[in-house]
């Protein structure tokens, strides 16, 4: 079981996926999402790998500063209504693939992040599954 779990996570308000095939984190394809600090706007590269919190950016990002994630194919804030509950930060919300929401702490340096699963065990099965068939 040290199978690593790949998230393979769309857009909430237009569906589009949000993998860069083209960018790749621990060799799988990065998560993709255009972001905005207090000074610049650029774009932010998530690793896939549940429970990985690293990542690459364009820009220079203070540690404690607030970020704002919006999907590169509608624009649309990724933000949501809930709070971190270590921060108390907004907290960004995509949804995954296989079903259920991934949600991630949009401070820099926060490192909450966390999965929400309708039907954990299904959902485990299905990335198994696509790891499989993948290659
Ligand atoms: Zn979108
Ligand atoms: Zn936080």
């Amino acid at each position: 079981m040290n199978k690593l779990v790949t998230l393979s996570v769309k857009c909430p308000h237009c569906d589009h996926t949000l993998m860069d095939e083209e960018h790749l984190i621990h060799e799988r394809p990065s998560i993709r999402i255009n972001i905005v600090t207090k000074k610049d706007r650029g774009i932010l590269w998530l690793c896939s790998v549940y429970g990985c919190y690293d990542h690459n950016s364009n820009l220079e990002i203070e540690n404690g500063e607030l970020v704002e994630f919006f999907c590169p194919h509608c624009n649309k804030s990724l933000l949501r209504d809930i709070e971190c509950k270590i921060c108390g930060a907004p907290m960004v919300g995509m949804n995954i693939k296989a079903g259920g929401k991934v949600n991630v702490c949009s401070r820099k340096g926060c490192e909450n992040h966390y999965v929400v699963f309708e039907d954990l065990a299904g959902a485990i099965n299905k990335f198994y599954h696509e790891l499989g068939t993948s290659g």
